[in-house]
């Protein structure tokens, strides 16, 4: 019986494996896509699992449709990171007239693209456009602007460390109307989470969000979002139904009362908005 672990320090999770489908060196990171018997196929990056069939739409509906949903009328969206097409599939349900997905790992989109198919499509799709590059390149670099911009990044590593950099933030938040970004746990990595948070308050305002995705570290999962308006509940319903979005996770309730945050994360949040005051 094999099984794989992933290790948070102290704790760790323990999955049970039933096929090796790839493993392999890319020119960033070890990939290595498994099949389970428990949570269908799951995507591991240098040791760190970054999706399974079973949960992924908790994690893609709520780092997606939460910032889509913000925006009035979303036509141009541009996704960092996110190589396994599952943010872009969800993208799409918004029928935006473009969106790009800058992904570092080529590797990642191919593999992804071959063995798991949670893009459902998307890649093919003719108002998408991928490039492989640094997303702290393009975004720095970029003349156009977005309605919304989204960063789907690994956990901070040698290569994906500056695309939770407050110099980074500061480009996205100059070429986007509506910004978000996934924001690690706060319970088990409590420093990357204030660290994204200081960075972030360094160049905008934002509210964090919360859900769970059982799969990631201890199974609370965490997003910031920065956007002039949010709208309430009822305008979100009716952007959510007149857009006809079939999810398995997000709702508009879930999304409004994502953002009513435990005390405990409520403290963190305000220390960090504080914290040069
Ligand atoms: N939030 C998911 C997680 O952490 O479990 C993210 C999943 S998605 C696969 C993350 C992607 O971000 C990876 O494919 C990785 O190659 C990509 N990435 C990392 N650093 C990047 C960078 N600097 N520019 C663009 N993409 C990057």
């Amino acid at each position: 019986m094999e099984w794989f672990e992933e290790d948070y320090g102290d704790v760790s999770l323990k999955i049970r494996i039933k096929e090796v489908i790839a493993d392999f060196r890319s020119r960033y990171q070890r990939i290595q896509l498994f099949e389970t018997f428990s949570f269908g196929k799951m995507l591991v990056l240098d040791g760190k699992i970054q999706l399974t069939e079973r949960d992924e739409a908790f994690y893609h509906e709520m780092l997606v449709h939460v910032p889509m949903l913000t925006h009035k009328n979303p036509e141009k969206v541009l996704i960092i990171g996110g190589g396994d097409g599952g943010s872009l599939r969800e993208v799409l349900k918004h029928n935006p007239n473009e969106a790009i997905l800058v992904e570092l790992d080529r590797d990642v989109i191919d593999v992804c693209r071959k063995h798991l198919g949670i893009d459902e499509g998307a890649f093919e799709t003719a108002n998408v456009t991928v490039l492989v590059e640094d997303g702290m390149d393009y975004v720095i670099s970029a003349k156009e602007k977005f309605d919304v911009v989204i960063v789907d990044g690994t956990d901070p590593n040698p290569f994906s460390q500056h695309i939770s950099s407050a110099e980074f933030y500061e480009a996205c938040k100059r070429i986007s109307d509506v910004f978000a970004t996934q924001s690690q746990s706060p319970f088990a990595q409590p420093d990357y989470f204030r660290t994204v948070l200081e960075n972030i308050a360094r160049v905008m305002d934002f509210r964090v969000y919360v859900n769970y995705v059982p799969s990631y570290p201890l199974g609370l999962w965490s997003y910031a979002i920065h956007a002039e308006d949010c709208p309430d509940i009822e305008e979100l319903k009716r952007r959510f139904y007149e857009r006809n979005i079939e999810t398995v996770h997000y709702n508009p309730e879930i999304h409004h009362a994502s953002f009513y945050l435990p005390e405990w994360i409520k403290k963190i949040v305000n220390e960090v908005k504080n914290r040069d005051r």
